[in-house]
């Protein structure tokens, strides 16, 4: 459709605000869009990081991103939470935020033809443009976009909040918000939504069942016919060790030596042996059960006994960080564990890793698999959402496949995929192989943009 004009709701956007994938995508999706001609607009909160002085700036070639503005609510060091857990006024600060995000298009003649949110910080919006804003003329042509990036995360509340919203009592019903007592925000989201996305194919189709449904399989059941799954994409032109001024040399798959040289230096500065022929296995992840830590709790003395390197940067659950404190105390020659969040360090690691590990319990897209490839370390998934449309596992035969995968989320299949990987690596010829393959594997926005931009126009129309 000639002009689309679209608005990107997000609490997080790269490069002002990130706790994890949902951030890289709502930076990298409008440019994306803005390229194939759509007029894309973003919205997110004020955070403390954001610097500027402003209330809006351009990313891209010129696309606005408007901040919405409430120091109270968004001036603190974390987005979501911080050590005592969330933060109590959640359900305060997104409802405002959602709110806004109607107010400022209004105040900015911003018509959208969609309003595209993502997760439950902005479910409140499709819910406010259908209630409050119903007979607004302004936005009789905006339909909604609801993309779920993490099923997990629903945004549950106790039911005496249920009047911050605003909202008639009425929508307390299990129709609408009511959860098991509870106010669920993701549910009324994809109730209200005239469209509902996620982020790949497979956990699309996952998410109707029990196992991965996290109780909303049901929802998603009456949603399905407006339910699709597009795979989520990178910016490549972020994500490139030929560019990348975070790593220590800039390589390509043409000039592969530059990947080792990269790793011996990260290796001298991480205390590690400086020998780029042992295995470097990385992971970059939020340390949670559905990362699978449990599962590389489970294998990790069998693994730091064998030769090989491990390097962790990861934040999260509390017992996973004892956990990780103490293999770093008796693994100290060939571990190096990073308990924070570190963008610059995370870089590195993609960089000097040869393996790179996602034991996912689920896993709605993942993009440590893509950006892993980029910088040509081989992930080892387990086949699981995301994970299970982009890896595939490698045949040393054939020479077709790009990674190594296990499908029971058992410790000891992913220590066989993982034995596997190490013998393949090995070879040397079969693995630089492989490794200059993968870092020419297209995982740019390209396509997805593409059927975004269908999708818009289908519920538009
Ligand atoms: P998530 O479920 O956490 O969003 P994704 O794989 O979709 O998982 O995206 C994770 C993103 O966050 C990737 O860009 C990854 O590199 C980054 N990341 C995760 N943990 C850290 C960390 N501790 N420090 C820096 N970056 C991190």
């Amino acid at each position: 459709m000639e002009g689309l004009k679209v608005l990107l709701v997000s609490s997080e956007v790269v490069p002002f605000a990130k706790t994890g994938g949902l951030a890289d995508v709502c930076g990298s999706l409008p440019i994306a869009l803005e390229d194939l001609g759509v007029d894309i607009r973003v919205m997110m909160p004020k955070y403390a990081s954001i610097k500027e002085d402003a209330d809006e700036t351009i990313i891209g070639k010129n696309i606005k991103v408007y901040f919405i503005k409430n120091d109270a609510f968004f001036k603190r060091p974390e987005l979501y939470g911080d050590k005592f857990g969330d933060y109590k006024d959640n359900l305060d600060r997104f409802a405002f935020f959602s709110r806004e995000v109607l107010e400022r298009c209004k105040r900015e003649g911003f018509s959208p033809d969609v309003i595209h949110c993502n997760d439950w910080q902005t479910a409140l919006v499709p819910v406010y443009l259908n209630t409050f804003y119903k007979y607004d003329a302004f936005f009789s042509k905006t339909k909604t976009l609801f993309t779920i990036h993490n099923l997990a995360y629903q945004g549950l509340f106790p039911k005496d909040e249920f009047p911050k919203m605003g909202l008639d009592w009425a929508l307390f019903h299990i129709n609408y918000f009511e959860f098991y007592g509870k106010v669920n925000l993701m549910k009324a989201g994809i109730i209200y939504s005239d469209a509902v996305s996620t982020v790949s194919p497979t956990y699309a189709k996952e998410i109707l069942t029990k196992e991965f449904g996290c109780g909303m399989e049901g929802v998603m059941q009456v949603r399905k016919n407006v339910l699709t799954g597009i795979l989520n994409g990178i910016d490549q032109r972020m994500w490139d060790p030929a560019t990348d001024a975070k790593i220590y040399t800039n390589y390509t798959a043409k000039a592969i030596e530059g990947k080792y040289a990269n790793k011996e230096l990260f290796q001298k500065d991480m205390g590690l042996k400086m020998d780029s022929s042992i295995p470097m296995i990385g992971m970059v992840a939020r340390l949670a059960d559905q990362k699978g830590a449990d599962l590389v709790a489970e294998i990790i003395d069998s693994l730091l006994n064998m030769k090989v390197q491990f390097v962790l940067l990861a934040t999260g659950e509390n017992k996973y960080h004892i956990l990780f404190e103490k293999i770093s105390k008796k693994y100290k020659s060939n571990t190096s564990i990073n308990l924070k969040f570190d963008a610059a360090l995370a870089q590195k690691i993609y960089a000097s890793s040869d393996l790179f590990l996602i034991p996912s319990r689920y896993e709605p897209c993942g993009l440590g698999q893509m950006i892993s490839f980029r910088y040509g370390a081989i992930p080892v998934v387990r086949q699981t959402g995301g994970l299970k449309d982009t890896v595939i596992e490698f045949d040393p035969k054939t020479g077709k496949g790009n990674g190594f995968t296990f499908i029971e989320p058992k410790s000891k299949d992913f220590f066989a995929s993982i034995k596997k990987a190490l013998l393949v690596y090995k070879d040397t010829e079969i693995w630089t192989s492989l490794v200059k393959r993968v870092m020419g594997l297209d995982l740019s926005w390209k396509k997805s943009a593409k059927e975004y931009i269908k999708l818009y126009d289908k519920i538009s129309r």
